[in-house]
């Protein structure tokens, strides 16, 4: 699977099941301060980002998220590292 380079992000209060995850959404949970997706660079990973007061910043504006500081996925094989600015993947 190629990398991909645009996240649609989907807001719900619980996140789905590992299993039920696809490829290209980010499922974000406002009331949980969480979000889950499947590694973007087709690995299978999956991550999991805290918005905690300690971990990434989220924000939104139309429907497009951004967030900061760049994801590392250190359980990706290939170690994906990237951005997210307005829904798309900017690859480090
Ligand atoms: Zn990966």
């Amino acid at each position: 699977m190629e990398r991909l380079s645009e996240l649609q992000p989907i807001f719900i209060d619980t996140l789905p099941e590992n299993a039920a995850l696809e490829p290209g959404k980010i499922y974000i949970s406002r009331k949980h301060n969480v979000a889950k997706l499947l590694c973007p660079d087709g690995c299978g990973t999956v991550s999991v980002l805290d918005f905690g007061r300690e971990g990434w910043k989220l924000t939104e504006s139309d429907g497009k998220i951004m967030i900061h500081p760049s994801i590392l996925e250190t359980a990706c094989p290939n170690r994906a590292h990237y951005y997210v600015t307005f829904n798309r993947i900017q690859w480090l």
